[in-house]
């Protein structure tokens, strides 16, 4: 093509010589000019030199034409058209520049959208299990709600949580954690539909649309599969691991029209299903709406609370059950809410733990408890133990040990005189968490179990942690001495500790009879409105100096840990930390 081309010209003009060269072979004189002759030979260079030009002319038009059609193209954007660079001229050796500069660009963008692909990888998939992250979902949600608005049909959106991710992460470490979270991945893929989208949101949080919504009976045992089958052991280096999920569900249009709306009432499902016990779906219902905002108020009043001095204390005594000594106080924390009154631990420890705000609170109460025993010893009065509730929560907050050495520096309470009172399910946090236990314990500080019974971890791990006291729960107490099981399970706890040498503290003790049998048991120390109900600091100090509590101290029809003692309205009052010396004052933020 490229030969026949450059050829052309020189073609026609080849053969005007030709003709010109025959003509004159037919000549008798061979190579003697006629000059009547050279007009007609001059009549042929000329021909063939116009000629030349001519078509030489018309070829760089149409090559300058292809030029400029290829220069368009890539000015659209077609990187990849190319120029002919034939011709060894000067238009060849702008097509060569246009070309380079073509494939440079093309090159050039081939990278950029290689990274660019790298780049949405990363913001928008979890690198774990390659699933969709939050961002991504979000998107994909709002789209989903849009397409069935448009076209009328209902969504189901679901929010999905591993039970005890941080458990394994905690007791087999953070690579098992992450194999978990592969393995739940896979088996959740496995049991959605192509047309589902299914996201990883956080840590052990998974989301999911489903798009064949209508009825609700089908994506509820597409769930309750999902959950059979997340209880299945999973096999995670050669280790059986059981788990199980909690799943909060809702449905687009009936529970909300936005995508947020939609995955913060998922979300209130979610926590509706983890406080009834887990490994349960819950779908969302419109009284879990005015539940969240009543929480939500009540969460930003907490915060102004631990800032101000709305929590207070009060203690309970722990009276030796044969004369009434007291043997030691259990701090009891009280909220004075401005508007609605005194609230008790029910209406706001589990919120507290909710929003985080657990160690921080936990400090607090810390902090006063420890301050008051070192005041009531200062006046002279003689030292008891004084018990503290620790939630859970404070000891995941893994500085724990460090805090409350260092309220026992700051309030020079000596820690034979500090109590804490831990429950079972403590046990399964970790072997981590317990370490924080077992070093105060080797300091002195006491540790009991509180609600002893109600939980279901392994008592004997605990005791390697070196755990000093149990407390029966009252919901025990409460049933002797009539009920018979109530009456063995006491009987068997009493032995048991009697036999590991631990302490037991009877829990809710009301009734004559069941001091009587408790009593009769051998148990030697109880807490209850028999003996006391909790006081306020200044009763408290009064009740001390007698050294044990008065008959008059339960005030048996009273119902109200408070009601019948009335806290005058500045606690501040009541409160010791509110003095000059405020201890809230060493308290740091967090
Ligand atoms: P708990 O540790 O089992 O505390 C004993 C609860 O039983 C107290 O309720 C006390 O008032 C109540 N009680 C004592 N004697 C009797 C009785 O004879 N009959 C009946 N019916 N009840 C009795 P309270 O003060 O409402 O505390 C409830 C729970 O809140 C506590 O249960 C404890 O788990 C938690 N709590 C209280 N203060 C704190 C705290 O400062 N930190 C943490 N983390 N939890 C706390
Ligand atoms: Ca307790
Ligand atoms: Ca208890």
């Amino acid at each position: 093509m490229r030969v026949r081309q450059h050829l052309r010209p020189w073609t026609v003009f080849l053969a005007l010589l030709l003709v010109t060269a025959a003509y004159l072979a037919g000549r008798p004189q061979l190579l003697l000019f006629d000059t009547a002759e050279l007009p007609a030979l001059l009549l042929v260079v000329i021909l063939g030199v116009v000629l030349i030009g001519l078509w030489s002319q018309a070829r760089a038009r149409r090559r300058l034409a292809r030029l400029a059609s290829v220069a368009e193209a890539i000015q659209s954007g077609d990187f990849t058209a190319r120029c002919d660079e034939s011709g060894g001229d000067s238009i060849a050796s702008v097509a060569g520049s246009i070309n380079r500069m073509a494939a440079h660009i093309d090159a050039t963008l081939a990278q950029l959208r290689e990274s660019e692909d790298r780049i949405r990888e990363v913001a928008y998939r979890d690198p774990l299990t390659g699933l969709p992250n939050r961002r991504l979902f979000e998107e994909l949600l709002e789209r989903e709600v849009e397409a069935a608005r448009r076209y009328e049909y209902p969504l189901a959106v679901a929010v999905m949580d591993i039970d005890n991710l941080k458990d394994v992460n905690d007791s087999l470490g953070h690579r098992s954690g992450d194999q978990l979270l592969r393995a739940v991945a896979e088996r959740l893929v496995h049991q959605l539909r192509g047309s589902d989208v299914l996201a990883r949101l956080a840590g052990d949080e998974f989301a999911l649309v489903m798009r064949s919504a209508e009825r609700r009976e089908d994506v509820l045992s597409v769930l309750e599969r999902v959950l059979r089958r997340c209880r299945e052991p999973f096999e995670l280096e050669q280790r059986e691991i059981q788990t199980s999920l909690s799943i909060g569900l809702c449905f687009y249009p009936e529970d909300g029209s936005s995508s947020q709306e939609l995955m913060s009432n998922a979300d209130f499902a979610l926590y509706r299903a983890k406080a009834a016990g887990r490994a349960k779906v819950r779908q969302f219902d419109q009284s879990m709406n005015e539940l969240a905002t009543t929480r939500l108020r009540m969460e930003q009043d907490l915060r102004r609370a631990m800032d101000g001095d709305e929590l207070i204390l009060t203690y309970q005594p722990i009276v030796a059950l044969d004369d009434r000594r007291i043997v030691g106080l259990e701090a009891l924390v009280r909220w004075n809410h401005p508007e609605d009154g005194l609230l008790t631990p029910d209406r706001f420890i589990s919120l507290a733990e909710d929003a985080g705000l657990m160690p921080q609170l936990g400090y607090l109460v810390l902090m006063k408890a420890c301050r008051h025993a070192v005041l009531w010893q200062q006046t002279g009065l003689s030292p008891v133990p004084i018990s503290i509730n620790v939630s859970v929560r404070q000891l995941q907050a893994g500085d724990f040990a460090e805090r409350v050495e260092r309220v026992l520096l700051l309030t020079g309470l000596e820690p034979q005189y500090l109590k804490l009172e831990i429950t079972e399910n403590i046990a399964a946090e970790g072997e981590r968490i317990l370490e924080h236990l077992s070093r105060l314990r080797s300091q002195g500080v006491g540790l009991a179990i509180d609600d002893f019974g109600t939980g279901y971890s392994s008592f004997s791990y605990l005791l390697e942690h070196r755990i000093d006291s149990l407390k029966i729960d009252r919901s025990f107490v409460r049933d002797l001495p009539h009920n018979a099981d109530s009456t063995a399970i006491v009987r068997a706890i009493l032995s048991l500790a009697e036999r590991l040498d631990l302490e037991v503290v009877a829990e809710g003790i009301e009734r004559p009879e069941q001091l009587e049998l408790l009593r009769e048991a051998g148990c030697r120390l109880g807490q209850g409105y028999l003996f006391c109900r909790p006081r306020t600091k200044a009763d408290i100090q009064e009740i001390l100096r007698t050294g044990s509590v008065p008959s008059g101290a339960a005030d048996s029809d009273a119902t109200d840990a408070v009601s019948d003692d009335p806290l005058p309205s500045d606690p501040a009052s009541t409160d010791a930390t509110s003095s000059d010396s405020d201890p809230t004052d060493l308290l740091e933020a967090g």
